[in-house]
């Protein structure tokens, strides 16, 4: 089945709509594969790269990867200061790992000259799950995404050390206990990478949040 086919099912209401125009921010990281889970929701995706590019879009993802050198791309491509600007005025925003990190308001383990957008009120921690767990798949529950466990994929992955009172706190991982996705009004942010399954939920929670609030 085609994915244009595929994120159709189970999803008709939204067939009736206007496609949203979401972003992702094609600086360093997993771009193509976001890109891919996006179109899979029946919205359109775009790469950002420029200012121009971004105050086109109805929403972003900011992909995983390295947040330290997303931060440093995004500074060098005059993008810190507009994406600041728009989601201080509402854009819908997700962010997958290093995004997760990105959208933080404050971060443990923080690389001397990083910063963040400050979009969720927490405190993420950098690599938490530690060396030997660099890398590992787990079954997530996900009450918002409907239907059985998510399988998550963490890779060097951050989790949130602590969660403001305005945070909705969408899963944890089960063998830690460990608050891995969020929510905070139009900000989504998961520990785990959801575009490198093929479960496109979590990207189709965030598409009907942008069709929502843009
Ligand atoms: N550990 C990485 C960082 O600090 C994130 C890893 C990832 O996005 N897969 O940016």
């Amino acid at each position: 089945m085609p994915a244009s086919n595929a994120a159709l099912v189970g999803s008709s209401r939204r067939t009736a709509q206007r496609a949203a125009t979401v972003g992702v921010l094609a600086l360093q990281g997993d771009v193509a594969e976001h890109l891919r889970a996006i179109t899979a929701t029946g919205a359109r995706p775009v790469p950002v790269r420029r200012p121009a590019e971004l105050a086109a879009v109805d929403g972003l993802v900011i992909p995983g990867g390295e947040s330290t050198t997303i931060w440093k791309l995004a500074a060098i491509f005059d993008l810190v200061g507009p994406m600041r600007e728009r989601i201080g005025a509402g854009m819908p925003v997700f962010g997958s790992c290093a995004g997760m990190i990105m959208l933080a308001s404050r971060l443990v383990e923080r690389a001397s000259d990083q910063e963040t957008l400050g979009a969720i009120d927490m405190t993420v921690r950098r690599n938490a799950f530690g060396r030997q767990a660099d890398s590992f798949e787990s079954d997530i529950d996900i009450p918002d995404a409907g239907g059985p466990p998510f399988r998550a994929v963490f890779i060097r992955a951050p989790w949130v050390e602590e969660a403001g009172p305005g945070v909705e706190i969408l899963a944890t991982e089960p063998r830690t206990g460990r608050i891995v996705a969020v929510r905070q009004g139009q900000a989504l942010a998961t520990a785990f990478h959801p575009e490198l399954t093929q479960d496109n939920r979590v990207h189709a929670i965030f598409t009907d949040m942008v069709r929502e609030l843009s």
